[in-house]
């Protein structure tokens, strides 16, 4: 009796050990955080519209860190590989993700998803808003949204239609048109809208819909057609372009959301110290030029935190799920 209850205090006092050690330690690591570089993980191909922003904020979280932030991209599977890796990293805060709107919508577009969008994540803040639009090569015959409309009718079978994979805002955006439109097109899968950009620029696809942060400059240069942007207002930055709600695609809107995030279980020391990096990017000066050049804004920076991302999450993944459902599209 005597020996089983003086085991049961050493297992406690074992216990109460291991506890001090791992508590102890993350303190230590949170500390002297950040000690090497950071990596900041895009599930898209380099030179698309989440690569761009991705740069942006690593430049300027790396000067509030006092380290260097590196972009690595993962292309692939409609953004599903980058959070896969992501979702198996270390959680040491070396780590990190910026994904978009596909981090709601790949539950319910894939049959076997290999993580859990919300469990495996350590979410650290909102990034921004982006409006997307619709463009085409520059020799594509129609010149406005009306003519577009009856082209892509008329001639569905001849017309390609670029994506970055099942569950990329690009897919997503497609298929909400395809369906308003009632019309399929042949899509064309790429690893990001960054190679599918070049493709549109050289006329080997026809037709897109990106993000602003991608497509800004091209339409200003005149290198690509646009015809309509998909937010409920008009952009200003392109502000002769008008909505498709006002293009006779009543409700149409589609506007992609950039989070960033750490895998799950990184110490909320770090979490809390990326938030302050975070938030100091998003003030940062250059960051703003370029992000108000493209289209889009910083969020405020009560979106810049754990809470306002989780909640945002979960209400996309909810928003999204029967949309998607509907529309009958999923992956195995
Ligand atoms: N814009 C792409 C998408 O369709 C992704 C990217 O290349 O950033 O989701």
């Amino acid at each position: 009796m005597v020996p089983f209850v003086k085991e049961k205090k050493m297992i406690k006092f074992f216990r109460f050990v291991l506890l001090v050690a791992i508590l102890g330690g993350a303190t230590v690591h949170a500390q002297d955080y950040p000690n090497k570089v950071i990596t900041i993980v895009v599930p898209f191909a380099a030179g698309g519209p989440t690569d761009t922003v991705a740069r942006l904020l690593a430049q300027a979280m790396g000067a509030d860190l006092k380290q260097q932030v590196l972009v690595e991209n993962v292309g692939g599977a409609g953004g599903t590989l980058g959070a896969g890796r992501v979702a198996r990293a270390a959680p040491d805060g070396y780590t990190l993700f910026l994904h978009h709107i596909g981090q709601s919508t790949a539950p319910a577009l894939y049959r076997k998803l290999p993580y859990n969008a919300i469990d495996d994540f350590e979410p650290i803040g909102l990034v921004t808003d982006v409006p997307m639009t619709l463009v085409a090569r520059k020799d594509f015959p129609a010149k406005d949204m009306k003519e577009l409309l009856a082209y892509l009718k008329a001639n569905k079978d001849k017309v390609s239609y670029a994506n970055a994979g099942l569950g990329s805002a690009s897919h997503l955006c497609g298929m909400l048109f395809m369906s308003a439109i009632q019309t399929d097109l042949t899509t064309v899968p790429y690893k990001g809208t960054g190679p599918a950009m070049n493709d549109l620029l050289g006329g080997q696809v026809d037709f897109m819909c990106d993000q602003t942060t991608n497509t800004t400059s091209q339409i200003k240069g005149g290198k690509i057609k646009a015809y309509a942007v998909t937010t409920k207002t008009r952009v200003p930055s392109l502000p002769d372009l008008p909505t498709l709600h006002e293009s006779g695609l009543p409700n149409f809107e589609v506007a992609v959301w950039h989070g960033l995030y750490a895998p799950k279980g990184t110490p909320k020391p770090v979490i809390d110290r990326l938030v302050r990096a975070l938030q100091a990017a998003l003030k940062d000066a250059t960051v703003k030029q370029r992000f108000a050049e493209l289209g889009t804004e910083p969020v405020a920076e009560n979106r810049a935190t754990p809470q306002a991302l989780r909640t945002h999450l979960k209400a996309e993944i909810e928003k999204w799920d029967p949309i998607i459902k509907k529309a009958g599209v999923y992956a195995d």
